[in-house]
């Protein structure tokens, strides 16, 4: 059976970058479904702007259509932090028998060691990681010594176990974050481009990086 990706993040908002990134792995992966997983209260940062059911419904309206690409929206319903370990918890009771590949970006993989039971994420999923402009790749630490007993470069290795590979690749670079992209919108300039046209029309139709109150 062929992994499940699961792309975990704030989507504050979606953006190409994810985009591509998502389906290079897409394709790289030979996976036939990639779950795009907005967090509803992400644990390790600030309250984001845009409420849940709305970076809920701007990832919906960027996948759109496009095949293997799905929205999973447990985080946004759950009470309580967004652990992933959590999620991956639950998608190994639905799926004992299908590998679980979890994608991260390099900034977010740099960051592991903090997540709520990090050592069992990979006893729960594989990790890939894609490469982000400015982030180097990890050779000292736990992070190092986890890459040096779990990397791969052969994606038959997260076809044939459940878990517990990691496999880093480089994807387009493209510089983008919805950091910037909220001071885009909240600076009165336009996001085109940078984001699907129906993710920009949502975002104009409801004010929701310019207005306060939908915090
Ligand atoms: P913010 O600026 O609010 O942190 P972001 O653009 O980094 O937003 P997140 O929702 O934090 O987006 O990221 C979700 C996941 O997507 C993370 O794993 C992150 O590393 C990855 N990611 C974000 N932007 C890019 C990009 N431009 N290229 C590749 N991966 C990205
Ligand atoms: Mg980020």
């Amino acid at each position: 059976m062929k992994p499940l990706g699961i792309f975990g993040g704030t989507f504050d908002p979606i953006h190409y970058g994810h985009l591509r990134t998502a389906f290079e792995l897409l394709q790289v992966l030979d996976l036939d479904e990639l779950r795009f997983v907005p967090a509803g209260s992400p644990p390790h940062r600030d309250v984001p702007l845009a409420e849940a059911g709305l970076r809920l419904a701007l990832v919906r309206a960027a996948i759109d259509g496009q095949p293997g690409f799905a929205v999973d929206d447990r985080e946004v319903n759950r009470v309580g932090p967004s652990y992933t370990v959590a999620t991956l918890t639950e998608l190994r009771a639905e799926f004992p028998r299908r590998p679980l590949c979890l994608v991260v970006g390099m900034d977010a993989f740099l960051g592991l060691p903090k997540w709520h039971q990090w050592r069992d994420i990979l006893q729960l999923a594989h990790v890939a990681v894609a490469h982000r402009p400015g982030w180097r790749t990890p050779t000292a630490g736990p992070l190092g010594e986890l890459l040096q007993d779990r990397s791969t470069s052969r994606v038959p290795d997260l076809h044939d176990a459940l878990a517990g590979r990691i496999f880093v690749h480089p994807v387009t670079q493209l510089e983008i974050s919805s950091t910037d992209l909220r001071n885009i919108i909240v600076s009165g300039r336009d996001p085109r481009y940078l984001v699907p046209d129906a993710v920009r029309d949502i975002i104009r139709e409801t004010g929701c990086y310019t207005s306060k109150t939908t915090r």
